[in-house]
This record gives structure tokens, sequence and C-alpha cells, in this order.
């Protein structure tokens, strides 16, 4: 059989309709176009960069020069936090515990620099606390960064009523929708948000591009210095392949083909938590529809993704022997759940790739799995 592949969060399998696309921007139309009078080949790549970010754009409710392109979502969420503090007199920061740690991390650096942060408790479902919000943004407060969709868990956020309390103090926002980008219907003027932070490769475009939804009016410094490219506000040569695939990408992702995806992932989540004590992580309807998060009691989350993976099945857990920090997943903990309620988790991520009877393989491999370890359990307080 096959190999299984449900860690679409992590990144996804190019589509070949993507890739068909990019490849004459590596082999014909390689000129890139930093001058406005261009040879020929820089033209015809600047206009394919203009088309592309004109979809993606247009696709997200925002003007073409709001949208700068970058080298992904890590590199759009430190250019939003970074760009920011490189900006005005204000001194405080706000972001949530279960953010990415690209935001999180790029929030200690500026703490260790003299920034006053804030790290913004969730309730169980991993939704933030409004009234702490409310009582945290104050006439300091220069940014408040809250995620739009959280890549372990699924949960969405408020952004719109984030944005409200945000603005009431003259604070700006941004969100990281890098995971949602494609997934979620996104509307910069609806959200109301000054800066939003997307990515290619989680709807089966290319790796290393990215983008940052730039407000016209919000007071971003420029910090990758360079040449003029991206409206002077980044430098460095355009990732041009990568930014016509991106926008392919995204007109891939249709009502139907999420539709499709959703419907998938809930007959897979309906299977799993047929499995005698299992939970699900995350908030029960207000979440990513290709992700399913859920914690088996009794069982450590890395024998099981060693175990499926034996089984040609990949998925990943929030336990700590799994990850290179050698804490549980931060977003878990985050929730208010028990170091070991963290060790069971298994995080399964789909994409446009799987099917239903790969879905109906999974479960019936999961469910010897985990009856096999919790036989051999020491912690199975059912024995
Ligand atoms: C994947 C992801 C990122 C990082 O994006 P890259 O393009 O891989 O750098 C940031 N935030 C969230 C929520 C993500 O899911």
């Amino acid at each position: 059989m096959e190999y299984i592949y449900l860690d679409n969060g992590a990144s996804t399998r190019i589509d070949p309709q993507v890739l068909n696309v990019m490849i004459p921007y590596f082999e014909e139309i390689y000129g890139v176009a930093s001058s406005q009078f261009s040879h020929q080949p820089g033209i015809k790549a600047r206009d394919a960069l203009e088309e592309a970010r004109n979809t993606i754009a247009s696709g997200i409710g925002a003007k073409p020069e709001e949208l700068i392109f970058t080298s992904g979502g890590t590199e759009s969420n430190n250019f939003a936090l970074k760009g920011m503090a490189l900006t005005t007199n204000r001194g405080h920061l706000i972001v949530s515990k279960v953010e990415h740690r690209s935001v999180l991390y790029s929030a200690r650096t500026l703490e260790s620099m003299g920034f006053k942060v804030d790290y913004l408790d969730v309730d169980s479902y991993g939704q933030i606390d409004m009234d702490k919000l409310k009582d945290l943004v104050t006439k300091n407060t220069l940014l408040v960064s809250i995620q739009h969709s959280n890549h372990e868990i699924g949960t969405l956020q408020p952004i719109e009523e984030i944005v409200k309390i945000a603005r009431e103090r003259g604070a700006f926002v941004h969100t990281d929708a890098a995971y949602s980008f494609g997934w979620l219907p996104i509307d910069v003027e609806r959200l109301g948000v000054d800066l939003l932070t997307i990515t290619g490769h989680k709807i089966h475009g290319p790796k290393g591009i990215g983008g940052l939804y730039d407000r016209k009016g919000t007071p971003i410094k420029k910090w990758i210095d360079g040449g003029f490219n991206e409206f002077d506000k980044r430098g460095g040569t355009e990732n041009i392949p990568g930014a016509v695939g991106m926008a392919r990408a995204f007109e891939l992702m249709t009502d139907t083909e999420i539709e499709r995806v959703r419907s998938l992932r809930d007959y897979l989540k309906k299977k799993v938590l047929s499995i005698p004590s299992s939970h699900l992580n995350g908030h029960p309807e207000k979440r990513h529809p290709a992700n399913l998060n859920v914690t088996f009691d009794y069982i450590e989350g890395e024998s099981v993704v060693l175990h499926l993976d034996m089984r040609n099945i990949g998925v990943i857990t929030g336990s700590a022997c799994f990850s290179r920090s050698l804490e549980p997943s931060h977003i878990l903990m985050a929730t208010g759940v028990s170091h070991e309620h963290a060790h069971g988790s298994i995080r399964f991520s789909l994409g446009r790739f799987n099917k239903r009877e790969e879905l109906d393989y999974v479960y019936e491999e999961l469910k010897k799995v985990i009856e096999n370890l919790r036989k051999l359990s020491p912690i199975n307080k059912e024995e």
C-alpha cells in the first residue's frame, strides 16, 4: 500500500497542476524585473509576478499593492512583529500562548530588547480570553498578534472582535493566517486586520513562498534591507516561480474541494472518536476543515506515531519525546490539559490527495495499535 500521509498541516504534496505552471519560470522566463524598463524576459517575469499578486490579493479582499511576497509564513510573522517594532514609540505587544513559534519567538526576541509582551491565555478549546484582552490593551499597545486558525488543534479565533477591541485603543492587529489561507474564507476588509500572514505550501503549493498583507497606511518598516523589491518593503530577488505556483494553488482551493476534504475529516473524526477513551482536542465546531486532533488515554503519542509509520501512516503527536524542545506541545498545555493528556495526543491533518479507503485503513490500524499499546501500558487504569 502507498504511504498514507496525514501530516498536511506541516506541509503538502505539490499539485501537478501547480508544478506545471511553475516550470516555465525556471526554464524559459527566468529573468527578473527589478527595473521598470527592463529587458523582455524581465518584463514577462514581472507581468507573471503581478498577475500572481492580483490573483491572491483579490482572493483575500486586498489591493495588489497591499500584498508583499515573502519566503513563507515564518518570514511574514517575523516581518509583522519586528517590522512594526521598528516603527513607533509604543512599547507593548500582545500575542496568544498558542501562536506558532515564529510569532512566539519573535515576541520573545522583542521582549529581550525591552518590549513589554503579554502572552494571552486561552480556554480549553484554545480560544483566547476576550476579557483578558480587553484588560491588557492600553494606549501603549503597538500590536496585537493572534492567529486565524491553529495549526495543531485547528481552533479558530474571533478576529473581528479582537480587531474591535484593539482599535479602541489605537493598537494595530496582525493575524497569522498561514494555516487558514485557501482553506477558510479570508476577507481583510471584513476582518479589519492591518497585517495578515499567508503561505503557499499548506495548500499543495510550493514551499518557500508566502506573503504579508499590509493594509495601506500601516506604519510597518522594511526589515530585510536590499533592493527596492516589493514596493520597497522587502529586499531580495523575487521568487517568481513560487509566486506563480502559490497563485495557482490558491485558485485550486475551490469550495467543493474544501468541502470534500472537510467531509473526509468528519468521516475520520467519527471513526477515531469511536475508539474508547478518546477525546477531541480543539473546538468542536470552530475549527479548520482539514484538522483533527485527538488524545487517547493511557498511551504515549510517540509510540502510536512509530507504530503507525511502520504501517505506512504518517501522523504527528504533541508528546514531549517527539519534540526537540523536550516539552509537550505548548499549544495543548495552554488549553489547560495535563502532561499525560498532551502525551497521548495525535494530530491527523488531511489534504487533497487523501482518499476515503485510506481513512478506513487508518482507523483499523489505529484501533489495533492503541489496543496493543494499552495492553502493555503501565498507566492503563482500566486494567
Ligand atoms: C505553517 C505555519 C507557519 C509557518 O509557515 P512557513 O511557510 O512554513 O514558514 C506559521 N504559522 C502557522 C499557523 C502555520 O501553520
